[in-house]
């Protein structure tokens, strides 16, 4: 039975799907105006295992990611900049939409890469906020009909008074005089009422609400009633998204429908580095490419969150990422060379399932696979089997990983030399010495040369 944390009641829950065998889940997805840094890939990290958790029980999956591509602006609230046009301003690009929209598609590219090198699969959907406009046009204007909703001279807010459960997402506690009063808009009725749409008469979009933009908030919440509906499962976001906007999108939204939004809510803890949080904007932060350039896999990463469990804040150094990557090179090492034909454990399938199924407890399931690595009870080549039906949730890409890189492969070249090594030991293990060799000549095309030793397949620089 798989338990999960529930922000909304504050306990261990077992998760109950609206339909038999199916799962529909919305992943608060990234601001693209800068790459994202390696705590926001902790979300998705997060958000694969959970996936891959509930696949691996059986159930089909809907996902959603949202790019978020407007509105967001720097306080996650009603003040500061929009994020976009920072972005612009940075950029030197010029300040209307459609660059809004090209750095967008940007570093949405590199967002995708990055979710590839951490092998996390694609979601069903991907939907860009500024293309869901009318949707978001639509659930103001319902909100307006159904008088949640006030206009003041700089946009049209939600008036929380009417919601008598409003911040009933991690228990919020009243706004205190001395938070209200930071960056109060005096036209609100109330200091938590937020922006459902901001008038923009520069950089705005044409609608009947008036020339604007859509608030961050609304814009996810439009996005997940248009792929989920009304009402769905699972909706996640790191827990810096509690307070604010996952209980707005919870109070317009249910206004809105009257109907529950979402049924789960899971939050991931943060990635902290010495300073304090890593955020954009503390201008600490570590993209994946700079773990790369100091020689760290992709893969090393995800290994290190997979030792804490997702809603515990962890504290990145580069010497714990450096064990977590020995750890991690052993283990793909080992696994590679164990036997292949066998059958996995039951007992150790069942106990890696108890695990998972108790919130995701990914710590206690690494620890099992060295745990079954060093059991002589379990002959080699099921081990090999056990291991890999684990790394279905784990998502560790243990038998494609290339066993080391020791000259560094360029990060540019990553993907394309990770798929080209995953051929070549299809192919050898297949003995077809052809494409074994085709795969080596298109290596040294690329410029890399690789050795066949016995602790494993070395690469490197020519
Ligand atoms: P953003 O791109 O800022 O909208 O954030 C994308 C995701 O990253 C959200 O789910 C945030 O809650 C999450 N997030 C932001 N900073 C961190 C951090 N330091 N550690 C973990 N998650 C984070
Ligand atoms: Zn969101």
């Amino acid at each position: 039975m798989l338990k999960l944390h529930n922000t909304l009641t504050g306990t261990l829950e077992e998760f109950k799907s609206i339909s038999d065998g199916k799962a529909l889940m919305y992943n608060c997805g990234p601001t693209v105006y800068n790459y994202a840094h390696i705590g926001n890939l902790r979300s998705y990290v997060f958000a694969d295992t959970l996936r891959r958790t509930l696949q691996y029980l059986g159930y089909e999956v809907t996902q959603v990611i949202n790019i978020t591509d407007v509105g967001h602006l720097s306080d996650d609230g009603d003040e500061g900049e929009d994020k976009m046009t920072k972005a612009l301003k940075r950029l030197g690009k010029p300040m209307t939409t459609s660059a809004m929209r090209e750095v967008a598609d940007l570093y949405f590219e590199e967002f995708k890469k990055d979710l590839r090198k951490l092998h996390i699969e694609l979601p069903t959907y991907f939907p860009f906020a500024s293309d869901h406009l009318v949707e978001d046009m639509k659930l103001v204007e319902t909100l307006i009909e159904k008088g949640f909703a006030y206009k003041t001279s700089d946009g049209i807010y939600f008036d929380t008074e009417k919601d008598p459960h409003y911040g009933k997402l991690g228990q919020l506690t009243p706004i205190s005089d001395e938070q209200s009063r930071i960056g109060m808009n005096s036209e609100k009725k109330n200091p938590r009422d937020f922006a459902l749409w901001k008038f923009n008469n520069e950089l705005g979009y044409e609608s009947a609400l008036g020339r604007g933009f859509p608030g961050w908030h609304i814009e996810c919440s439009a996005m997940a009633m248009k792929y989920l509906g009304e009402t769905f499962d699972i909706h996640t976001g790191g827990i810096d998204h509690i307070p604010v906007h996952h209980n707005n999108e919870i109070a317009q939204s249910e206004s809105a429908t009257g109907k529950p939004f979402a049924h789960y809510w899971m939050h991931n803890g943060f990635v902290n580095v010495e300073s304090g949080k890593m955020a954009k904007s503390e201008g600490n932060f570590l993209s994946l490419q700079t773990l790369q350039e100091r020689n760290f896999l992709p893969l090393a990463y995800r290994y290190w969150l997979l030792q804490a469990r997702y809603s515990t804040q962890v504290n990145f150094t580069f010497e714990a990422l450096e064990a977590a990557q020995q750890a991690y090179k052993k283990l793909v090492k080992t696994w590679q060379q164990l036997p292949d034909g066998g059958t996995s454990s039951k007992h150790h399938i069942d106990t890696f399932q108890s695990f998972i199924e108790d919130d995701l407890d990914t710590a206690k399931s690494l620890a099992l696979i060295w745990e079954l690595l060093k059991d002589d009870s379990v002959v080699a080549a099921d081990k090999k089997t056990t291991i890999a039906e684990f790394d279905k949730v784990l998502g560790l890409n243990i038998s494609k990983q290339p066993i080391e890189s020791a000259g560094g492969i360029k990060v540019e070249d990553e993907h394309l030399v990770s798929e080209l090594l995953a051929k070549r030991v299809e192919a050898r293990k297949h003995k077809d010495f052809k494409t074994s060799d085709e795969m080596r000549d298109a290596l040294a095309k690329l410029g890399y040369k690789i050795e066949d030793k016995p602790e494993g397949t070395i690469i490197s620089q020519i």
